[in-house]
């Protein structure tokens, strides 16, 4: 069995030494080729399943523990083989895995499907995930840690009490606005920043600056291969991603997420964060899957 400690008294014991907290999802992705997608009451024979650890929250923690951040994911797996995957993933990039809780439900799973031209279909079932709830919040201690990353794969509320309770403890929110989901204008006016990527930005609003209407202190719009914007009162500042041949951008936004926390835990202002998380991000995207792609700080490109 995975070392997962589920015991309340002994969850977060000893927090001081994580500086990022990710409050979100773990998934198993559960890949398959196949020449096209099957239309209803079809059959359509695939590859191999390719079993890869996943989902936002996962993801992010993982690119934060491999440039070395002390970093904890709290969320949840199922008891069976897909989170004792997840779990073992997470610490082989050094997070913290004792405040992954194991439900009664389900690791959650996305099925995915691949066909010739690239494309993905994805069928998520969240299982484990819609488990991770206030009390899992209410259960953590908040010493030395400096910054909180929230995404939106486990319930809006659980995230939305996350972020007021770490603002009330001198933690700083981020939120990953991905999927976009309507978010309470008290739980946006606390983030520092709102991350979202290019599409989702202009879900949300008409240019960069717009984005701060909606209330966030700072929004970072993260721009594929041209890197990020950080949108501040004081104006929008681009930072770019080097240039790097893509071999596979999954996971990519989750390892900007996990890069930024890490280096705004180090004492970087926004700007350096993004600067760093566009780099480690663009690194990323030369190396196949997701957490498997995620650089350590030797290997960050220039
Ligand atoms: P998402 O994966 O959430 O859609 P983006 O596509 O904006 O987000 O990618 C997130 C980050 O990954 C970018 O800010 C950039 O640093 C890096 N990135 C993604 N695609 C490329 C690329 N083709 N070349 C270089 N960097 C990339």
């Amino acid at each position: 069995m995975s070392p997962r400690r589920t015991s309340p008294s002994s969850r977060n014991d000893g927090v001081a030494d994580v500086t990022v907290l990710v409050l979100g999802s773990a998934n198993a992705d559960l890949v398959v080729a196949v020449p096209r997608r099957p239309g209803g009451g079809e059959t359509v024979l695939g590859g191999d399943t390719v079993v890869m650890p996943g989902g936002k929250g996962a993801n992010t923690a993982a690119a934060a523990g491999r440039l070395g951040c002390a970093v904890a994911l709290v969320g949840a797996v199922g008891p069976d083989q897909y989170g004792d995957l997840l779990v073992r993933s997470l610490a082989e990039a050094g997070v913290r895995t004792d405040l992954v809780r194991t439900s009664d439900r389900p690791t959650g799973l996305a099925y995915i499907t691949v066909t010739p031209d690239g494309e993905n279909s994805i069928v998520v079932a969240p299982g484990a995930n819609s488990d991770v709830s206030e009390s899992d919040v209410d259960a953590l201690a908040w010493d030395g840690v400096t910054v909180l990353v929230c995404s939106l794969e486990v319930p809006l509320a659980t995230v939305v009490h996350g972020i007021s309770v770490a603002a009330s403890r001198g933690a700083r929110p981020v939120l990953n606005l991905s999927p976009v989901t309507e978010v309470p204008a008290a739980t946006l006016a606390l983030l520092d920043p709102l991350i979202v990527n290019e599409h989702e930005a202009r879900e949300l609003a008409d240019t960069f600056e717009g984005l701060l209407d909606l209330g966030p202190r700072s929004v970072v719009v993260t721009l594929g291969a041209r890197g990020a914007a950080v949108v501040t009162a004081s104006g929008v500042v681009e930072v770019p991603a080097p240039a790097v041949t893509p071999v596979d951008t999954t996971g990519a936004g989750d390892a900007f997420a996990g890069a930024l926390a890490a280096g705004l835990a180090a004492g970087q202002s926004l700007v350096e964060a993004a600067r760093y998380a566009a780099r480690v991000a663009a690194t990323s995207v030369t190396r196949p899957g997701a957490q498997p792609s995620y650089p350590g700080p030797d290997e960050v490109l220039e």
